[in-house]
């Protein structure tokens, strides 16, 4: 893959229609109004997620110790949410505009300016409102049947530490790392995928002794960064910025953002955090249970420190398409495409037959094809350019086609999206070619 030739910056109006247009996001229960802050994944979507969470998952191997998974319940019982500070802290100021009834959170605009939808200045009072989604379980409404949709996947990590440690015998430092869903109900869900009510979060906690917090805190930053950097994300689009003075909470020496300039500003995409082993005691003093683990150096007992990185994969995979969307000229066309990496692209390869009446050889090549490499597509609508564009489109970074020469030649062409440049290669070479494509990035 060539680098691609174009670089612009798309709207969010622009991308989120695309994204519905050809079945990646849409918005969900649409049919009804919609739901502001909830977003429903196409086939595009969810294979373009999956690929994200592979190579989140793979990009947490490492030679300092070993990182297992869990997979908690999305809701939580009362308790642990009190241990985890998250009833009596986990909120936003909230302010609404008494002439519009507009509600704005309170950090994000100037009260000493007008409100910035009806121009009217008169301002409630900022109140704190907490974030968490509640609910009643079972038939009973008393008090023990209260539950919260947790509003990060962290804290079922902590709640499962012991019986993690003891069923894996994985030894300090190691990770618990988890693929989840979390749920925040924002004062003002917005820009699509980047402030949603229901999130998915892909966190890992790093477990290790605090004497070598410091040393585990750099590795994990420059490890994760090497990880956007291996998705192509644009260098210069990506940052780290450190919390300074009163951004720390209280229980940590040291917070740093991952963050990728939206066309909205630099914002953040991964929380890496040093949370001290706050959450661990908490939950061994709530509970009453021993979260302590044993050195078998020093004979002693201890709770170990933990580190925290935590990205969101529906604001990660927004960063992908801003990063990825290109448009150019080709032939005297506008076209768009996304330039995702093979290995991200949700669909690897299209198969085109140059005229309908070729199409049974290609339909031929396309199932034997798809027996090895899954998600590919077959199109015979239209004129070959339009076909070239759909999937220029949704970033397929090969199309093979079959011409007039294919029957005698036993060759197809072969077309790069990025460059738009042709090859013709051998039929028995199509998946080796495939394959090659997808191993190199
Ligand atoms: P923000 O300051 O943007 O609200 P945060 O600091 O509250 O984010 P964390 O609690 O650190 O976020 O969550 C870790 C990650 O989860 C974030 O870096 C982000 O990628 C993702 N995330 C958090 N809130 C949302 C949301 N409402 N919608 C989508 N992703 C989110």
């Amino acid at each position: 893959m060539k680098e691609p030739t174009a670089k612009h910056t798309v709207t969010l109006d622009t991308l989120t229609a695309l994204c519905k247009r050809r079945g990646f996001i849409f918005q969900t229960a649409e049919i009804y109004g919609g739901l502001n802050g909830f977003y429903d994944y196409g086939h595009l979507g969810v294979l373009l997620k999956n690929n994200l969470r592979q190579a989140w998952q793979d990009s947490l191997y490492n030679d300092k110790g070993e990182v297992v998974f869990l997979e908690g319940a999305l809701i939580g019982p009362e308790a642990l949410w009190k241990a985890s500070g998250h009833i009596e802290h986990f909120h936003d100021p909230m302010v609404d505009c008494m002439s519009c009834k507009h509600r704005f959170r309170a950090d994000q605009i100037d009260l000493e300016k007008a409100c910035p939808h009806c121009g009217n200045k008169k301002w409630t009072d900022v109140r704190n409102f907490n974030m968490m989604l509640k609910t009643t379980i079972g038939a009973a409404e008393s008090s023990g049947s209260i539950g919260y949709l947790r509003p990060e996947t962290a804290q079922s990590i902590f709640v499962n530490f012991k019986n993690i440690l003891s069923t894996t015998r994985v030894k300090i430092p190691f990770g618990i790392s988890q693929i989840g869903k979390a749920f925040r109900n924002e004062i003002t869900p917005k820009q699509f995928l980047f402030r949603m009510r229901e999130f998915e979060q892909m966190e890992l906690e790093w477990f290790c002794k605090q004497e070598n917090v410091k040393e585990m805190f750099d590795f994990w930053r420059t490890k994760r960064m090497q990880f956007y950097h291996n998705l192509g994300i644009n260098k210069d689009a990506i940052r780290i910025r450190s919390h300074e003075g009163e951004e720390l909470a209280h229980y940590s020496t040291q917070t740093d953002d991952i963050e990728y300039q939206f066309p909205f500003g630099w914002k953040e995409l991964e929380g890496i955090a040093h949370r001290g082993n706050f959450d661990l005691r908490q939950h061994s003093t709530h509970s009453g249970k021993d979260l302590q683990v044993f050195d078998e150096e020093t004979k002693s007992s201890y709770i170990p420190d933990v580190i925290e990185c935590s990205v969101g994969s529906d604001r990660l995979l927004l960063a992908l398409l801003f990063d990825s969307y290109h448009e150019d000229v080709v032939d005297n066309e506008q076209r768009s495409y996304f330039a995702f990496l093979p290995r991200l692209a949700p669909i690897k390869a299209a198969f085109f037959p140059l005229m309908k009446k070729l199409q049974e050889p290609m339909r031929a090549i396309y199932r034997q094809v798809r027996t090895v490499i899954p998600h590919i597509q077959f199109d015979v609508s239209g004129s070959i350019g339009k076909r070239y564009r759909r999937q220029d489109e949704i970033g397929t970074p090969l199309c093979f086609t079959y011409d007039f020469e294919s029957e005698t030649t036993q060759t197809v062409t072969v077309r790069d999206r990025d460059t738009t440049k042709q090859e013709r290669i051998a039929i028995d070479q199509i998946i080796p070619y495939i394959q090659k494509a997808l191993q190199n990035t």
